[in-house]
């Protein structure tokens, strides 16, 4: 007989795992279902490690600031090294334009008591010395973002879940929900039936069609996004760097120095690459080295290694979609994490365990009012 689980994840990813991990720590039997055949092998494994509160609306901010809480304490907690660097996000302004940005940015960012200020051509150049300085007018700085390894922490996160009793199923694809009247019963896979009272939709890229099969028109565009890493060397520098200058070919770029010593860096491609196309290519290494070489002399001589692709689950608004269906009971969707699935993932696991035990907090109802599935999706969120 199918066994029957108080929730049913569908997709062991950046969010999927997390959550599995905190509804198994609240006593919540949880059922992780994935195509692949293994946790964290969608666009989890494609993501840079970046991860910052230094948002600008109170969902965003508030989920990380709980995520980073919860990267920091890891290792004195459970135990794992997750390559947790507190390095802080520099965004730089070599124009005017970029410089009223980030200031505008920072007067709605400082409310929220987040820690992070303007700092001129001088004193940011004391942060980071290997800036270019010709033309740098300055930039923000936000010294408790940081980074992690997406590999090591989901594998934390996937590790702990089943120690706690939460059950993984790889190699499986969810073909249709099981309804009646009016709510969920549980899914339907290519190999069997599980049962159910909630059922999470944290398939990522792939969350629409899943949403569909309940009836929801869920906005959510895989958009592919290009990365790659360079050999090893001493450690030089500590914060993330973001520059976001648009120019033909990208959007925006950052990059920082990984724990173990190689460049990571990344790009937001213009115009964007849509749909699932996830084969690399290195076309766009010419024009990002150039940018990355000119913002930072000191990158020119290091060597590339590899080169990748993922997909970023994107909403129409650069904001995540986290709520029940109101057309069917007991289905909930925690998808269109964008390009921050990483860095909410953990903070976001917490509040669906949250939402599972029906135990609110008066933050979690002004989060989830921001990021309900049925807004008008007419704003855009600042830095997506
Ligand atoms: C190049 C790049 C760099 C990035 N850098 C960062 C970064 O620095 N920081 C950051 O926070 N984020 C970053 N991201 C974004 C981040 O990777 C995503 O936002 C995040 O991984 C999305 O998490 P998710 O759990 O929603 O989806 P995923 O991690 O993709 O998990 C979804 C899972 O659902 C499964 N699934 C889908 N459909 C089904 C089905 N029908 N049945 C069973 N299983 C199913 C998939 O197999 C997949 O494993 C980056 C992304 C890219 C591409």
């Amino acid at each position: 007989m199918a066994k029957h689980y108080d929730a049913i994840i569908i997709g062991a990813g950046s969010v999927g795992t997390p959550t599995a991990f905190s509804l198994a720590e609240a006593g919540v039997k949880a059922l992780v279902l994935d195509s692949r055949p293994s946790a964290g092998q969608g666009s989890n494994k494609a993501a840079i490690g970046g991860i910052r509160a230094t948002h600008s609306d109170p969902a965003k901010i508030r989920l990380c600031l709980r995520s980073i809480e919860i990267l920091t304490t890891w290792k004195e907690k459970y135990g794992d090294d997750i390559e947790w660097q507190k390095g802080g996000y520099a965004f730089v302004a070599y124009r005017e334009r970029e410089e009223k940005i980030l200031k505008d940015l920072l007067a709605i960012q400082k409310p929220f008591g987040l820690n992070i200020d303007w700092l001129d051509r001088d004193d940011f150049l004391e942060v980071i010395p290997d800036l270019n300085p010709n033309g740098l007018i300055g930039g923000t700085f936000s010294p408790d973002d940081g980074n992690a390894s997406p590999l090591l922490s989901l594998h934390a996160f996937y590790a702990h879940a089943k120690r706690l009793g939460a059950e993984f199923r790889f190699n499986e694809t969810v073909t249709s929900i099981d309804t009646a009247g009016g709510r969920v019963r549980g899914v339907k896979t290519d190999q069997g039936d599980y049962y159910a009272d909630v059922v999470i939709n944290a398939a990522g890229a792939w969350a629409t069609p899943l949403a569909s099969l309940v009836g929801m028109d869920v906005p959510v565009q895989p958009d592919s996004h290009e990365a790659a890493i360079t050999e090893a060397v001493a450690p030089f520098l500590k914060p993330m760097i973001v520059d976001i200058r648009p120019v033909t070919g990208s959007a925006n770029y950052y990059f920082y120095q990984h724990a173990t010593g190689q460049i990571v860096f990344c790009i937001t491609p213009s115009p964007s690459l849509w749909g699932e196309d996830i084969r690399e290519t290195s076309e766009f290494l010419p024009m990002v080295a150039r940018r990355m070489v000119k913002v930072m002399p000191r990158l020119k001589n290091i060597r590339v290694r590899r080169t990748w692709r993922g997909l970023y689950p994107m909403t129409p608004d650069g904001f995540p979609i986290v709520g029940w269906s109101r057309q069917v009971e007991g289905y909930l969707l925690a998808v269109g994490m964008c390009g921050q699935g990483l860095m909410l993932g953990p903070g976001l696991g917490e509040l669906i365990a949250r939402m599972v035990k029906k135990d609110l907090t008066e933050s979690d109802h002004e989060i989830l009012g921001i990021l309900s599935p049925y807004r008008q999706f007419a704003g855009q969120e600042k830095l997506k």
